[in-house]
């Protein structure tokens, strides 16, 4: 075995945070991981083995990290605290196959650092306890990009982990929902309780496999995808029809008959549009307004 502190016990963190200086962050999300368990649960999830090349977003003191490179796998970890990255370079020194790098997932280059791996373009794996303050625009970071990995296994706070799952008609479908289940397949693994973190948190996480699932619409139709699934959410107590002419200077008319190819009832509200009814709206739209221009 190598030498590594056990980074998931209390006593130990509480140490080297305090060699280092630091203190957890709550603008940064920083809830570390400190049940050994549960980091083996999310890794075996991910079925890391020798060989595998991963990003993780936010390793925080290594938790994650560590349980992966003793499997033999190839991390890059993007992380924004630096006092943390002083930790971390000190921890990994004798670990080549962990790549550390000052980065703020939000600002990455999905491309260019997955552009970095070219053996394994096309199988990285993503891994993240994410920090729970950027979840949602970190998800839809990675939309925009087409969801560029293999497969994901991420950790939310539980309401995020619903609203990533969730189906028309389920309380908390909205615009993450329909544009997580259009690039990807989801599913919740477990559920994490809030007492394996220090800080503890306010409330419970949950963790989710995601995977990239084959896209169905060009690169303009996703495009209106995402106009018309904002749109449409931004005020779902109104019909789609209501909503589809504040968006787009169309008539009534003409709106019913593209609503009617979908085919979706004009008076739906956007909650009851399942995705590949979004998809094909958007597929119509698109190539109606592409025809007038
Ligand atoms: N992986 C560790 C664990 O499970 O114990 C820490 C997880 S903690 C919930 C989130 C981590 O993400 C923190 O280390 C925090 O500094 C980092 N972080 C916060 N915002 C970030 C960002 N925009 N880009 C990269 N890392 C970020």
């Amino acid at each position: 075995m190598d030498q590594m502190p056990d980074i998931t016990s209390p006593r130990i963190l509480g140490d080297l945070f305090r060699d280092y200086g630091l203190q957890p962050r709550r603008h940064l999300g920083q809830n570390f991981l400190i049940d050994g368990n549960i980091v083996r649960k999310i890794v075996g999830a991910a079925e890391i083995k020798k060989g595998d090349t991963v990003l993780e977003i936010g390793p925080g003191a290594g938790a994650l990290t560590l349980s992966m490179a003793r499997l033999g796998a190839h991390i890059t970890v993007l992380e924004v605290d630096r006092g943390l990255i002083r930790l971390l370079r000190d921890l990994f020194e004798a670990w080549p196959q962990v790549e550390i790098l000052e980065l703020d997932a939000l600002k990455a280059d999905w491309d260019l650092l997955i552009g970095r791996f070219e053996a394994n373009r096309g199988a990285v794996k993503l891994i993240s306890n994410l920090p729970y303050n950027i979840s949602g625009p970190f998800m839809y970071s990675l939309f925009k990009e087409g969801f560029p990995f293999a497969e994901a296994v991420l950790m939310f706070q539980k309401e995020v982990a619903l609203r990533l799952v969730a189906g028309p008609g389920d309380r908390d479908y909205g615009t993450l929902s329909v544009l997580s289940r259009y690039y990807c397949e989801g599913n919740i693994l477990f559920e994490v309780s809030k007492n394996v973190f220090w800080p503890r948190p306010k409330i419970g996480s949950a963790v989710l496999k995601l995977k990239p699932r084959p896209r169905e619409l060009s690169a303009g139709e996703e495009e209106l995808l995402w106009t018309v699934v904002r749109g449409l959410f931004q005020q779902r107590r109104k019909t789609i029809l209501n909503n589809m002419s504040r968006l787009f200077n169309l008539s009534r008319a003409r709106l019913v008959d593209l609503l009617d190819e979908v085919p979706v009832s004009p008076a739906a509200r956007p909650e009851e549009l399942s995705v590949s009814q979004f998809a094909k709206l958007a597929r119509i739209t698109y190539n109606y307004l592409d025809k007038l221009s």
